[in-house]
């Protein structure tokens, strides 16, 4: 059982921002900047790609919504969302869980961006791959 669950099961407190049916919003314990959000899905999935096509979609209505209400209640105008999947990947808990990560009195989300040219033979193999696999 992961601290998400706990939550979701009121065994645990937090600032709860939004919840229905499918989803719960709430303040992060160790905000980044001020106003930092995490939304999870009540299904527990431990990452994205394990998410059913109901709870995605649940998240995805209440994303947008979510985000409206924190930039309003800060005052921020840029923000970031972020979601990490698998512990290479940042990942801790492992719940999904999308962060709101507004941009206040200079904190935000760190980005070390490492681009590299692509590579248009591989790209074309790759891209014919996962189109395949979406079907
Ligand atoms: P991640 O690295 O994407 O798995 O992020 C997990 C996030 O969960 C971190 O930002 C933590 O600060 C946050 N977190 C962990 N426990 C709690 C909690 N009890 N209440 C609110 N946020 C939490």
């Amino acid at each position: 059982m992961t601290i998400f669950s706990k939550i979701l099961a009121g065994q645990i407190p937090c600032h709860k921002l939004y919840e229905d049916a499918h989803v719960l919003a709430f303040l992060d314990i160790k905000p980044i900047a001020r106003g930092h959000t995490l939304l999870i899905p009540k299904e527990p999935a431990v990452t994205l790609d394990a998410l059913s096509d109901d709870a995605a979609a649940a998240i995805g209505r209440a994303l947008p919504k979510v985000c409206r209400a924190v930039m309003k209640a800060t005052g921020a105008t840029s923000y970031n969302v972020l979601q990490n999947n698998g512990a290479a990947a940042h990942q801790a808990v492992f719940h999904v869980h999308f962060h709101i990560i507004p941009v206040l009195e200079g904190r935000q989300l760190g980005i070390a961006w490492d681009a590299a040219a692509s590579d248009q033979a591989l790209d074309t193999v790759l891209a014919r791959q996962i189109a395949t696999l979406l079907g």
